[in-house]
């Protein structure tokens, strides 16, 4: 079968689910700013169903498709489990034939830039958020080993992050390996519709990391996480590949999910009057709603409901680049909603929401992990 005939018989077969109720459109950020039918997912699910059946579409429904955050509050909402953010892929790269060549051009640049370090490395230091804090804590000799997943922009915008998640699991008893700079997840490829390029970074990831024979990968960036928990998607059953990113996909846990059944108490924490932003990749796509809350709550920290927790941050991966007014108006909604509480910090769970809260945020932005890695006391 073509590869366009597969993607068409899975798109169909997801749209075939959506019963038109409409229900996701209330909690569907573009649709609550701009007020338009087609950018809600009901009005893109048409898009996508109309451009796949009869080859139509134009530049008018690149943009709806674009002005989507794939944030997936959508697939939380929907009764009918309608699988929305593995249609919008399909969906765009399907459009991304009829793109104009300057925006294909600049699509490209951006995506280069950010997934090769020695590009983006020198520019990522300028805007560096926070050097590691106090001293690497080794782990205790013959300590159970995980990997961990660096990340390609984390460990130059916030090294600390790693840092403090290696120093909590030395005094966990484990020891963490991170993984090199070079291995990036193959999110940022996947989502700007360069799939062959991701499946290259996959593959690679999936052979390496199988070598290390741990019983857990981690990720702390939300993002990444997802991405690698999905690898298994991206292969067809027959494929050599297939079993192997299944065991890579299983493998893998978010840091909240390592943590959450760890003896935390000996850990010495930052005391600190917090706000909580959860990631739409942790609590949509990982649907792991509320499993750092209750981490912190069980910490002391007991961050303040925040109104709209379920509406994305306007981060979204590449989004903020890519459509400026739209994110930088969920920032605001955001930021409004998580300082309600008078906060002297806020928290996340993904490099992007962090980056990109900080950069409007008077108080400090950080990762809540950093909170456990306290070397002041
Ligand atoms: S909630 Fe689900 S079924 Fe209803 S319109 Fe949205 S995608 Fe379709
Ligand atoms: S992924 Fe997010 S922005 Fe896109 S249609 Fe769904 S709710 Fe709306």
């Amino acid at each position: 079968m073509q590869t366009n005939q597969i993607a068409n018989f899975k798109a169909n077969e997801i749209i075939r689910k959506c019963v038109h109720c409409g229900f996701c459109l209330a909690t569907c950020p573009t649709y609550q700013l701009l007020g338009s039918e087609l950018d809600s997912p009901r009005g893109r699910i048409y898009l996508i169903k109309s451009s796949l059946e009869k080859n139509h579409f134009s530049g008018e429904s690149i943009k709806h498709l674009d002005r989507c955050l794939t944030c997936r509050a959508c697939e939380t909402t929907c009764p009918s489990g309608v699988e929305y953010g593995k249609l919008i892929d399909i969906g765009r790269e399907f459009v991304e034939q009829k793109r104009p060549v300057w925006q294909k051009a600049m699509r490209y640049s951006i995506r280069k830039l950010l997934t090769t370090p020695v590009l983006f490395n020198p520019i990522g230091r300028i805007s560096r958020h926070s050097k590691k804090q106090g001293e690497a804590i080794e782990p205790i000799v013959n300590s159970k080993k995980v990997l961990l997943l660096g990340g390609c922009v984390q460990p130059v915008l916030a090294p600390n992050i790693n840092h403090s998640i290696k120093n909590i699991l030395a005094k966990l008893g484990f020891e963490a390996i991170e993984t090199p700079q070079k291995q990036c997840c193959g999110a940022v490829d996947q989502h700007l519709s360069a799939e062959h390029d991701a499946l290259i970074k996959i593959k690679s990831n999936i052979d390496t990391w199988i070598e290390f024979d741990v019983d857990t990968i981690i990720s702390s960036a939300s993002g990444c996480g997802l991405m690698v928990k999905d690898y298994a998607s991206l292969f067809t059953q027959g494929d050599d590949y297939y079993q192997k990113a299944q065991e890579i996909s299983n493998k893998t846990q978010d840091i909240a999910e390592f943590l959450i059944d760890k003896d935390l108490s000996k850990l010495e924490l930052e005391q600190a009057n917090i706000s909580y932003h959860e990631p739409c990749t942790l609590q949509h796509g990982q649907k792991l709603a509320g499993l750092v809350n209750s981490i912190l709550d069980s910490l002391g920290y007991s961050p303040a409901p925040v109104k709209d927790s379920h509406l994305c941050c306007g981060s979204a991966g590449t989004y903020s680049i890519f459509q400026p007014d739209l994110s930088n108006k969920l920032k605001k909604n955001k930021l409004n909603n998580l300082n309600a509480s008078n906060p002297q910090m806020i928290v996340t769970a993904n490099i992007g929401c962090l980056m990109h809260l900080q950069k409007d945020s008077e108080i400090p932005v950080k990762h809540w992990v950093e909170l456990l890695d306290n070397q002041t006391n």
